[in-house]
C-alpha cells in the first residue's frame, strides 16, 4: 500500500470508460456528479479496486436495467464518495452479514467485494456506510480529509 495525496475524482474519470463499457451490456445509465474537493491521502490501486466493485455491485443489483450514479463531494470536514443504484433495495437479515467474506446471496458470488471494500477504506482512512430501501441502495464511502 502506498498513499499519495491525490484527486479521488481523477480516478473516477480514469475509471468512466471502463465503467460504461460494463453499463452498455445491459440498459445501465451511469452518471457521474463530481464537485470540487480537496485531495486525499489515497492508493490508487485500491481505490480502483474499490470503487469497481461497489459499481459491480450496483449493477448486478439491477439486472434489467436502472441508473447507476457517482458522486463525489465534501460534507463537513469529509470527502465523501457515493455509488447509488436504482436496484430493489437490500433485506434487512441480508444487510447485516454483507461484508461478512464469503457471503453472498448471488448463484455465483464470490462473496468477497465487500470484504475487501472494508478493508481497502481502513487502510485509506475512510469508513463506508449504507442507505437502502425499496428504490434503490446507496454506499457512502467517507474519507477523513
Ligand atoms: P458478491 O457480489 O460476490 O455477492 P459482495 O461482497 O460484493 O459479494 O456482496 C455481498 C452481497 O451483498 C451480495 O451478494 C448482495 O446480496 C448484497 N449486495 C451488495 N451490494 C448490493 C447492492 N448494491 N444492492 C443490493 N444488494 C447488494
Ligand atoms: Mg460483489
Amino acid at each position: 500500500i502506498e498513499l499519495k495525496p491525490q484527486n479521488l475524482n481523477n480516478i473516477v474519470e480514469a475509471l468512466f470508460p471502463l465503467i460504461s463499457a460494463d453499463g452498455m451490456v445491459t440498459d445501465q445509465l451511469i452518471d457521474l456528479e463530481l464537485w470540487d474537493i480537496p485531495n486525499l491521502n489515497l492508493d490508487e490501486k485500491e481505490i480502483r479496486q474499490l470503487i469497481l466493485n461497489l459499481v459491480r455491485n450496483g449493477f448486478e443489483a439491477m439486472p434489467k436495467g436502472g441508473k447507476l450514479t457517482i458522486k463525489t463531494f465534501r460534507e463537513g470536514s469529509d470527502v465523501v464518495l457515493a455509488v447509488t443504484d436504482s436496484g430493489k433495495g437490500i433485506e434487512p437479515e441480508v444487510l447485516e452479514k454483507i461484508g461478512t467474506p464469503f457471503f453472498t446471496t448471488k448463484d455465483t458470488g464470490t462473496g468477497l467485494g465487500l470484504a475487501v471494500c472494508y478493508s481497502i477504506a481502513a487502510r485509506n482512512n475512510a469508513r463506508i456506510e449504507i442507505e437502502t430501501g425499496p428504490q434503490g441502495t446507496t454506499f457512502y464511502v467517507r474519507f477523513k480529509v
